[in-house]
């Protein structure tokens, strides 16, 4: 078992969003999408980033979307609770 060998999940989130503005250099992007292959924790957590920074930044199809939906979309995340494990 040394899937997790070359990242722990706490580096991963904490790229998580430069790596999905494509920001990461290639190399970095690579060891993500290794780590992704094998951590379905982190595949949920990114998959829900994504679908939410799209539905935010894509007023065109969302005209109506209240801030307090945006608000509650990201405490959904509840991206602290994997940043700062308890
Ligand atoms: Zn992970």
């Amino acid at each position: 078992m040394t899937e997790h060998a070359h990242m722990n999940c706490e580096k991963l989130l904490g790229s998580l969003s430069e790596y999905i503005d494509g920001e990461l250099d290639p190399e970095l992007c690579q060891e993500i999408e290794k780590h992704l292959a094998g951590c379905d924790n982190c595949r949920v957590v990114l998959n829900t980033t994504r679908r939410t920074i799209d539905l935010v930044h894509a007023p065109t199809e969302r005209p109506d979307l209240p801030d307090d939906v945006r608000e509650r979309l990201f405490k959904r995340l509840n991206l602290d609770d994997y940043l700062n494990p308890k």
